[in-house]
């Protein structure tokens, strides 16, 4: 049987303006029902930061996460995962703002940045002590960590300040995010290298930022990955021609999913094949 391939999308991000696209879904409205087209194309998993509805920018409020978890639970039974990065580098906020949405709502997934890092000109602090607070807590709530992996260095300290010191239940769930100036560069090699860093076991995706979107996720689904798409990577259905909703860049990705000769994950497969805590316990 061909394998199932896991799409996730990433509709907003915190970084993406209506200026870049007008398509981008601020709204807890626009959210929910960007994430529900796109549940309808193919994916099984959102990823979520919020944003303030007057402004647009991002905002660590708890309420608007709220709101957009109460609106896409009541349109679909998608994955659901809040963002630990505090919007990566704008907000400065505290590392416990970063993770009230996370204490509170408890969602199916959050991510948990596993190093710090320069993005861009910006510096996106994640120190052992707050991976090790945020893997402790994540655990104790059934919320599963995504170790987002900018580099290389980041698969270790997952590997020591987590694993081996035993503050969640392995497997692990892991992004690779190729692309943000200050992480690894996206090159085909590099996602090799991640690859088989990694310890047997874990699940990971892909996350190529702009036009590594479908490059990178393509090889990742060849490699035995799974893939992210949304306008909080990449705005393009490809060059030049913005993607008029994420659901057409999930819709993209699905299409390469079974032209490759696999079939996309839907969430009862998703939930199956993705290290959950919830399911842990049981
Ligand atoms: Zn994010």
């Amino acid at each position: 049987m061909a394998r199932k391939v896991i799409i996730t999308v990433a509709p907003t991000g915190s970084i993406t303006t209506r200026e870049d696209t007008p398509y981008l879904p601020i709204t807890p409205q626009e959210v929910a029902e960007e994430t529900l087209r796109s549940y309808n194309a193919g994916a099984s998993v959102v990823h979520l930061h919020a944003r303030d509805p007057k402004t647009g920018g991002p905002t660590g409020a708890l309420e608007i996460f709220r709101a957009y978890l109460d609106e896409i639970r009541a349109r679909c039974p998608i994955i659901t995962q809040i963002t630990t990065g505090g919007g990566a580098t704008g907000l400065g906020l505290g590392f416990e703002e970063r993770f009230r949405p996370v204490e509170e709502l408890r969602p199916d997934s959050a991510s948990l940045n596993a190093g710090s890092m320069n993005f861009g000109r910006k510096v996106f602090p994640n120190p052992p002590e707050v991976i090790e607070q945020y893997a402790r807590r994540m655990a104790e709530l059934g919320v599963m960590p995504e170790f987002e992996i900018y580099d290389l260095s980041m698969i270790q300290n997952v590997d020591v300040w987590v694993r081996r010191a035993g503050l969640v239940p392995p497997p692990y769930q892991n992004s690779f995010v190729l692309g943000v100036l200050g992480g690894i560069p996206p090159t085909f090699k590099n996602l090799l290298a991640l690859v088989e860093a990694l310890p047997q076991g874990d699940t990971w995706q892909v996350i190529g930022i702009g036009r590594h979107e479908f490059t990178l996720g393509a090889m990742g689904i060849l490699l035995g990955g799974n893939i992210r798409v949304g306008f909080e990577d990449n705005i393009y259905l490809k060059k030049g021609v913005l993607a008029r909703s994420n659901a057409e860049l999930v819709e993209k990705a699905a299409r390469i999913i079974r032209e490759l000769g696999f079939e996309v994950a839907n969430v009862e497969e998703a939930r199956r094949i993705l290290p959950l805590l919830s399911k842990k316990g049981e």
